[in-house]
């Protein structure tokens, strides 16, 4: 007899781990993965911070036990990220209007943030970004919600489709809920002026839209503050807002899944009323987070020693990512003067969407190296060694 698994079907395949199991089999020595999501260092390597060195060295020594975190997550931890996003002066955090809750990982506060909303606005729908991280939308989707895209990337001109978005914006209903990149769009690389984001807070609070803003590179952009703004923005105008942030890329603390979700609400009664809930469904899905990852950046973030250190090491991958943008443009340019890549340039974060089309990504492969369909690549993949014979091959496939 047939049993309760024997029909289930095939799931898809993650397009972004397909290129990954590709390369892996690759035996070309000389493969170059451009499809990661990781920021790797100019020896090809994911880094472990030294930051990080120094504080797992200081919770080794401590020898604490490992019991278990309060369900909303280590009280220092919280309170460092509360300060990190909206910045420690800011009124939210004065007036306790801002809750936080450790996730597991960026990934984990969206499902957080997306369970929540589901319970407590369970008709509105969903907007998410064309395009957007791909996981955005099987999130909520598999949180029960309807999701929906907004106009955003404008391949002709590499950038952000302004007036697209923002009819978008005027024309969703309210209460809708519309999941902001708010720095490093992922994966185009291209994210608005603060001109343009002063206008899309306009419209949310005027047609009573729910803003959720997914912060995964702060620190990738111009900086932690700057890149921060749009947040502090946000949470001027009072609420309600959710705000998830991960630190698997600016920490490399990636398989440690460290992130948080933070909600403002009004009033500091009505954000002990939310924090209760957002601990119901913390409670009935993993019930606390992981002591590790949050002990270890809470450590860097209180200590100021520790801290210098950390904002040194993120800028050195701001920096690193920009130079290769710079190296890329300036190469093409030389290999294929009748193509314009300038728009790398003006791109933001670990990623581009280069204009490469899917047969290029194709040609490309053949040489063994390896991008995303939708011609995304990570710039943070490219180091002083393999610049050039990627260049090369672009070169060639154009
Ligand atoms: N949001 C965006 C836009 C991302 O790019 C990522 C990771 O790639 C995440 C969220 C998830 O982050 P984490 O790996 O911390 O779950």
């Amino acid at each position: 007899t047939p049993s309760v698994f024997s029909a289930i079907e095939m799931a898809p395949r993650d397009p972004i781990l397909g290129i990954t199991e590709a390369f892996n089999a690759d035996t070309n020595p000389g493969k170059i993965n451009l499809g990661v999501g990781v920021y790797y260092d100019d020896n090809g390597k994911v880094p472990l911070l030294a930051c990080v060195k120094k504080a797992e060295a200081i919770l080794i020594e401590q020898s604490a036990p490992r019991t278990y975190l309060p369900i909303e997550g280590l009280a220092a931890y919280d309170k460092a990220v509360q300060e990190l996003v909206f910045g420690a002066d800011s009124a939210v955090i004065q007036e306790k209007r801002a809750v936080t809750v450790q996730a597991i990982g960026g990934t984990g506060a969206l499902k957080i943030g997306a369970d929540f909303l589901q319970r407590f606005a369970p008709g509105a729908q969903v907007y998410i970004s064309d395009p957007s991280w791909e996981n955005h939308r099987a999130l909520f989707e598999s949180a029960g919600f309807k999701v929906n895209n907004y106009t955003y990337y404008d391949p002709s001109t590499h950038g952000v489709n302004f007036a697209g978005m923002l009819a978008d914006l005027k024309a969703m209903p309210a209460g809708s809920i519309v999941l902001l990149h708010a720095c490093c769009h992922n994966p185009t690389g291209a994210d608005l002026t603060q001109a343009e984001w002063d206008q899309v807070i306009a419209v949310i609070a005027a047609n009573n839209l729910v803003p959720f803003l997914d912060m995964a590179y702060q620190g990738f952009g111009a900086g932690i503050a700057e890149d921060g703004a749009v947040v502090r923005r946000f949470a001027a105008t009072g609420g309600p807002l959710l705000v998830s942030n991960s630190f698997s890329k600016s920490f490399s603390l990636y398989g440690e899944r460290v992130g948080a979700l933070s909600v403002v609400a009004s009033s500091a009664e009505e954000a002990s009323r939310l924090l209760s809930q957002l601990k119901r469904v913390v409670r009935t899905n993993y019930s606390n987070p992981p002591v590790h990852g949050g002990k270890t950046v809470a450590t860097v973030l209180t200590s100021p020693e520790l801290r210098q250190l950390w904002e040194d090491e993120l800028a050195g991958m701001r920096v690193r990512i920009k130079e290769m943008r710079d190296a890329l443009v300036k190469k093409l340019k030389e290999k294929a003067p009748s193509h314009d890549f300038e728009f790398v340039r003006q791109q933001v974060g670990m990623f581009s969407y280069s204009g490469l089309t899917k047969q290029q990504v194709d040609a490309l492969r053949a040489e063994s190296i390896y991008a995303v369909d939708t011609g995304r690549i990570c710039v943070a993949a490219l180091n002083s060694t393999n610049i050039d014979k990627v260049v090369d091959a672009i070169a060639k496939v154009l």
